[in-house]
């Protein structure tokens, strides 16, 4: 088989700080991403580990397109058990590193072991042919903003990083791993961020990895010219369609708003009144007199949908301020400007924490009278609180079952002890269906369906397919933003190694990852009963037609079992 060669997984051991290089399976050649950390995952972690212990496995996987000249196609996946739900998690990411490692022929970076001395802080760095182990305890503490500014200075133009923040060292659940983005200030400002899996990589006492591909030149794919051709295409195809990201997913506040699923206090009620001032036509506007816009994450992408923030002085504040930022940090803690939330996503972002495990916690802390509700400055000082420490620190940092737990509320959002996102699954009853059964807790990203007339009949098939076509996506590097179908994902493979790959391929590597993920999920001890939506989900009723999540446990426990595929499972995009 042609196409691209002599690629290697490297090994860090965080025990005896050392690294090394195995050549990367021929077999594993279509598995990136997503299931190529699940397939590591199943097969030498322990799924009854301590999750911040030794034995669990951190894994850094770009995806099968990563590095090569397909549009959009650069991302990385971040995997490991997660301190968060106690099953596997991926939580993918934007920015450089992705399409970096994979300009070197690097598809894994599989991080075991623990250091000795808690104290002590280590960096891994990867060049063409050297992989360093090395103590940086100086970076100790730092900021992600501060440590990428400070590894700026003696690090090539051309390294990007992954790197953790203050809650990442504290091993708090609710931690991020940060990606810098593919500007030339590069920012630490695209996060794998569900599943506290900058805790994981806090406990190994890894606190950023440097990868420098200096002039390494793209994959080569094994048919070059279909492979440019089919570029040209999909590029003038993506360009000249509808481009629903173009001003970023803040721009879905109005729509999320109207179907009873911008959620406020805590998800109280359905729609924030807040709508129209945490809208991302707000930020757009504000381009015009603060500078700032729309621009690309990582090289290649042709989709743009991520917006950089300014503050009134025209100075940057934060990227990308997203749908899901603005309803958990604004709408859902009555907080009504998108100023205060710029603030806030640039602090999570900074203390290296996920935006909507944060704003979860942060609600159910407000509701449980600990903070006023709309309180941003009180919120902007959790955040602070988070960084040093302190006990309310903690428990925010840990999440929202943390917090829960701290104040006594009964109120707990969350499916597998991960906080349900924006898209709320009393109207969105087949989301629903994507939080119960994912291997990954409530993640939009696994499975949204933005349906709420959609028979019930069709809830568990929606969901299933959903979940398989973001499971390939996820795996290929390919953005879901982007959103190439299980067809043409297939071609691009096919292309790149030069044979055929058949929908039976496709659709079967997409299976095999949910396979791969429940079977770690059960082995850690996880069965029917954690299936389950929270009480308040099926209590509380929300909008106009009082609607609650009735799905019966029978209907969501038939997404285990595979449908039959139809024509729409290779031509759905994915959506997330
Ligand atoms: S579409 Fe948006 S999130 Fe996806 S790679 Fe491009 S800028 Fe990043």
């Amino acid at each position: 088989m042609s196409g691209p060669t002599g690629d290697r997984m490297i090994r860090v051991d965080m025990t005896n700080l050392t690294a090394t290089t195995d050549p990367f399976p021929d077999e594993w050649k279509l598995l990136g991403g997503r299931a190529l950390s699940a397939k590591i995952l199943i097969t030498e972690c322990d799924p009854s580990c301590d999750p911040l212990g030794p034995d669990n496995v951190l894994v850094m996987a770009p995806g099968v397109m990563s590095g090569s000249s397909a549009p959009t196609s650069g991302r990385i996946s971040i995997g490991g058990k997660s301190p968060l739900t106690g099953g596997i998690k991926e939580a993918n990411a934007g920015g450089n590193p992705g399409q970096d490692l994979m300009r070197l022929g690097i598809r894994a970076v599989i991080v075991k072991g623990k250091a000795a001395d808690p104290d002590k802080r280590y960096a891994v760095d990867i060049t063409g042919d050297d992989i360093t182990v090395k103590e940086v305890t100086d970076v100790k503490g730092m900021w992600n903003y501060a440590l990428i500014d400070h590894l700026a200075k003696s690090y090539s133009d051309s390294a990007s990083f992954v790197s953790i923040g203050p809650a990442g060292e504290q091993m708090l659940k609710g931690s991020s791993v940060a990606c810098t983005d593919a500007d030339q200030a590069r920012r630490p400002a695209r996060h794998a961020a569900r599943g506290g899996l900058g805790a994981v990589m806090g406990s190994k006492g890894l606190k950023y990895v440097s990868i420098d591909a200096g002039k390494a030149k793209l994959r080569q794919p094994a048919n070059r010219k279909d492979f440019a051709k089919f570029n040209k295409e999909a590029t003038k195809g993506y360009l000249d369609g509808p481009q629903m990201f173009k001003t970023g997913t803040s721009s879905f506040v109005g729509i999320a708003n109207m179907l009873n699923t911008f959620p406020y206090k805590n998800r109280i009620e359905g729609q924030s009144p807040d709508a129209q001032t945490l809208d991302g036509a707000r930020i757009v506007e504000s381009f015009e007199t603060r500078g700032g816009g729309m621009h690309n994450c990582m090289t290649g992408c042709i989709v743009q949908c991520s917006n950089i923030v300014h503050d009134k002085d025209g100075n940057y504040k934060t990227s990308a301020l997203e749908f899901e930022t603005l309803t958990l940090l604004g709408a859902n803690c009555a907080i009504q400007s998108w100023e205060d939330v710029a603030d806030l996503d640039r602090l999570c972002d900074d203390v290296g924490l996920d935006t909507v495990e944060t704003g979860a916690a942060i609600a159910i802390l407000m509701e449980s009278g600990g903070l006023e509700w709309g309180d941003a400055e009180g919120a902007k000082n959790l955040l602070q609180e988070i960084a040093d420490g302190t006990e309310l620190g903690k428990a925010i940092g840990n999440g929202a079952d943390a917090i829960g737990k701290h104040t006594g509320n009964k109120r707990i959002p969350t499916v597998k002890g991960q906080a349900i996102p924006a898209w709320d699954p009393r109207p969105l009853k087949a989301t629903g269906i994507t939080y119960a059964t994912s291997p990954m807790g409530a993640d939009h990203t696994a499975g949204l369906i933005i349906n709420p007339g959609l028979p019930p009949e069709e809830f568990a098939r929606a969901s299933q397919e959903i979940q398989l076509i973001n499971c390939v996506t996820d795996s290929s590097g390919f953005c879901q933003f982007f959103g190439p179908t299980l067809d043409e994902t297939r071609q691009y493979y096919g292309l790149l190694y030069g044979e055929e790959v058949t929908r039976e391929q496709i659709s079967a590597q997409g299976w095999q990852c949910l396979q791969d993920e429940w079977e770690f999920n059960k082995r850690a001890g996880f069965t029917a009963a954690d299936d389950v939506m929270p009480e308040c989900m099926k209590t509380d009723p929300i909008g106009p037609a009082k609607v609650v999540f009735d799905v019966p446990a029978d209907v969501i426990a038939s997404a285990y079992q595979r449908f039959e595929a139809r024509e729409e499972l290779y031509t759905t995009k994915p959506s997330g």
